[in-house]
């Protein structure tokens, strides 16, 4: 299987009104293909012709270099996105450096009509990996990644082509280990149903996608979604911290597994363009201190809410006695 590291590069409107399908039109599309023996096996550098924004974002303008008039050399999205896909070949897997080159990929196919990717999409976010792997609490750039790998900059970056080569040689330099069991789920086609929901563990981790539901209550009515379990024995446990709100998006739970020990759970609900709910559950070991972190964090917000109820009652004890 080869591995395909892809980076884009998009425009979006300026000074006419956002596509709400495509906020972002794609204008270059990079690609490096990785063997299985991690080699560099070759490059693809794509330019598209904007139909949706041809004049440039000033930002874009600036951060590329160019014009619209280097633009028109390019040729349609339909036919650049077709062209990649066939290079990327049968078997691959995508790389990306950070979250939303997929998503925009997607976006622009969807819209453009080109077939869509196959499903589940598993993929690599090196930026999130290589985080991991070095203990960053904030997501790192490219060039700065680079920079640690003692990888020359004799290419500019912010050139799709180019960010894909820095991210392919930053991907040859952690290996396979760091790297090949750390895939994620693509979710821009989340889960539709039961059969489609996607279920993994590596490591002391435990992910789960659901299905889609016609709202939030529906979720948390669910006994599987809301289970509080082990993530390496999937056992229920006793002792532990019920899902609470930490936000209207994000909840967190934790729990001891008799033979495991501490974990700690995270619950994000994510809407579709559609107005249904979905949500990603992550449950991952800890130790006693991580627990007692996520207890201490559930009792501030108990006290926080209650402090805004009392506040919100005497204003409105104030409203009506006046
Ligand atoms: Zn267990």
């Amino acid at each position: 299987m080869n591995l395909i590291v892809l980076d884009l590069e998009w425009n979006q409107a300026s000074g006419t009104r956002s596509n709400p399908l495509v906020p972002f039109e794609i204008i270059e599309i990079g690609a490096v293909k990785v063997n299985s023996d991690w080699e560099i096996e070759d490059e693809f550098a794509g330019l598209v012709k904007p139909l949706l924004y041809p004049r440039l974002h000033f930002k874009v303008r600036e951060m590329l270099g160019y014009n619209e008039n280097y633009l028109k050399k390019g040729k349609p999205f339909y036919s650049v996105c077709r062209e990649f896909l066939k290079w990327c070949g049968e078997s691959y897997r995508f790389v990306t450096w950070g979250e939303p080159d997929l998503e925009q990929l997607q976006r622009n196919m969807e819209y453009y009509g080109v077939k869509k990717l196959p499903k589940p999409l598993l993929y690599y976010n090196l930026q999130a990996i290589y985080g991991r792997a070095c203990g960053l609490s904030a997501a790192c750039s490219l060039e700065e990644a680079a920079e640690r790998f003692g990888i020359p900059a004799d290419r500019p970056f912010h050139r799709a082509i180019n960010d894909a080569w820095y991210t392919a040689r930053i991907l040859q330099a952690m290996g396979p280990e760091q790297v090949l069991d750390d895939y994620t789920f693509d979710t821009y086609n989340n889960p539709k149903n039961r059969e489609e929901e996607l279920r993994r563990q590596t490591g002391d981790l435990y992910q789960y996608i659901s299905r889609e539901f016609s709202d939030k209550r529906n979720v948390v009515r669910d006994k599987e979604v809301m289970a509080i379990h082990c993530p390496l024995c999937r056992a229920r446990v006793g002792k532990k911290i019920k899902w609470f709100a930490n936000n209207h998006s994000v909840y967190y739970c934790g729990g001891k597994c008799r033979s495991h020990g501490y974990f700690g759970g995270k619950m994000k609900f994510k809407s579709t363009l559609s107005g249904k709910v979905y949500i990603i559950k992550t449950l991952k070991l800890t130790d006693e201190t991580g627990f007692r972190a996520l207890k201490e964090r559930q009792e501030s917000l108990r006290i926080r809410r209650r402090e805004r109820n009392k506040r919100q009652k005497m204003l409105e004890k104030k409203g009506s006695d006046n």
